[in-house]
């Protein structure tokens, strides 16, 4: 039997190790989330929410007990580990708080005497998710499909197996019916048979390019709704009329938060000419200040990546920007998990580090001639999923914004995601959305009721 390997990223040491569940443990978690899907329609929204406040309750309790497993199965500073888990109890009390409007029916005037359109709960949705949130990726998913009637199973990416059980017990503690919310220990190539149940209704997933285009394969081969969140490259635009200083702090900050490693991090740094002098000084004396080391410690501001083989795989994407003609500014050395805070200059849109997804702390600096030349730099990419927009003329870039290719444009701000707003991609970056009215309607059964 095949089991999972968590190990702490900073020490290499194993620190648990847990067994895939068996076939006959896989059909009782499908049959529990059945019943529980069931039980979910016979109990009130506002016990749904109570409960969901429970959850949120349990994550601001114990955060540091959650935060420090997440910090040690993938790495992240214990600092933003905690961030991230009263992210998912903030995102909890806000759906609890608003859900009810979002399943209102929508009343349509139509040559019925009556109609409209209500949002049924579907089944169980399996949610296929990755590493370096391991808990809002997870939550943000979670919190308002189970608030709308549907039951939640988890396949979480391989070394953060305790953090999906960990999740499973929050929901279970707070009095969710056994069953809504479960994780499952099974390795990618075993999800067919999941996605193939009947009773599985949609399957979501987070993670890179190639997992989502394998997943929609099985998915359109069943019938089963999906919802993608892949990869990106973000570009974050800077143009001469910017605030330096300031886009230069947000930059370096969506650069290189969680060791470089999430999907809307600001992975190309577009430059209008004039702004690449003062632009650069700014960023390298923000990225020397970076502290590396013990992600445990208050005082360090970047732990090491998840794992050493992500490490080697950053690495050379960064090589060969270098062989290609970029010069390399800061950083460029690595070992195990420990990957410097880098910085290229001088990366044309025909080199590795632009054209590729680079999921570490490497920051790349890209010149623009003008603003229709960053504009077109922008999209020069197979990736449309966040995008950051630096100009002091805000009636210019709410002009830009629609000309660029992705789910969302933040002006003059990081890109991050938010329950109030809709979160997804474009082009390579997915499709459907998350969080906010549209991710909540993303897998309910939007039915019409027609009076004669
Ligand atoms: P990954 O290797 O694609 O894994 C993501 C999840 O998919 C894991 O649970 C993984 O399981 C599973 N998986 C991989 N291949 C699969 C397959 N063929 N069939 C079924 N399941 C499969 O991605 P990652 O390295 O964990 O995460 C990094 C990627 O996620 C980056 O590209 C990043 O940009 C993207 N991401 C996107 C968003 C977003 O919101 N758009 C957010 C975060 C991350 P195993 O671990 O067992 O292989």
């Amino acid at each position: 039997m095949s089991t999972f390997e968590s190990i702490y990223p900073y020490t290499q040491e194993t620190i648990a190790s847990y067994p895939a569940h068996t076939e006959a443990e896989i059909a009782q978690k499908l049959a529990a989330g059945d019943k529980a899907f069931r039980q979910l329609q016979q109990i009130s929204l506002q016990q749904r929410c109570n409960w969901m406040l429970q959850v949120a309750a349990d994550l601001k309790t114990n955060v540091t007990e959650h935060a420090t497993l997440i910090t040690r199965e993938m790495g992240k500073t214990l600092k933003e580990a905690k961030a991230e888990v009263l992210k998912c109890a903030t995102t909890a009390e806000y759906y609890a708080e608003n859900i009810a409007v979002m399943l209102q029916p929508r009343l349509i005037t139509s040559d019925a005497s009556k109609s409209y359109a209500t949002y049924e709960p579907k089944g169980i949705i399996l949610a296929i998710m990755p590493w370096n949130f391991p808990y809002w990726q997870v939550f943000r998913f979670a919190i308002p499909n189970i608030l709308a009637g549907n039951a939640g199973l988890l396949k979480h990416a391989s070394n953060v197996s305790g953090c999906a059980l960990a999740i499973e017990k929050v929901f279970l503690h707070a009095g969710f019916p056994a069953g809504t919310f479960q994780a499952v220990l099974v390795s990618s190539k075993n999800v067919e048979p999941i996605i193939a149940d009947n009773r599985v209704q949609g399957v979501t997933l987070t993670g890179s390019t190639p997992a989502g285009s394998s997943v929609a394969q099985l998915a359109g081969k069943y019938i089963k709704k999906t919802v993608l969140e892949l990869g990106g490259s973000d570009p974050f635009i800077v143009l001469k009329d910017a605030n330096l200083e300031q886009a230069a702090k947000l930059a370096v900050q969506g650069r290189m938060q969680n060791a470089g490693q999430s999907c809307i991090a600001a992975k190309r740094w577009i430059v209008e000419q004039d702004a690449v002098p003062g632009f650069t000084a700014h960023v390298k004396t923000l990225i020397q200040a970076l502290r590396q080391g013990d992600p445990m410690l208050d005082t360090t501001s970047m732990g090491p990546m998840a794992r050493p083989d992500l490490a080697v795989e950053v690495g050379n994407q960064m090589q060969q920007t270098i062989r290609q003609g970029a010069v390399l500014e800061l950083g460029g050395q690595y070992e195990g998990c420990n990957f410097m805070p880098t910085l290229l200059t001088q990366v044309q849109s025909n080199m590795a580090a632009f054209q590729e997804e680079t999921f570490g702390p490497v920051a790349v600096i890209t010149a623009a001639r003008d603003e229709e030349h960053a504009i077109a730099l922008a999209n020069e990419t197979s990736f449309g999923l966040g995008a950051a927009l630096w100009t002091s003329d805000t009636e210019k870039a709410t002009r830009l914004a629609p000309r660029i290719q992705s789910g969302n444009v933040f002006i003059n701000a990081m890109v991050h995601s938010d329950a109030r707003l809709p979160f997804g991609g474009v082009k390579q970056s997915g499709y459907g959305r998350e969080l906010s009215q549209e991710g909540v309607h993303e897998f309910l059964n939007i039915k019409t009721v027609y009076i004669g």
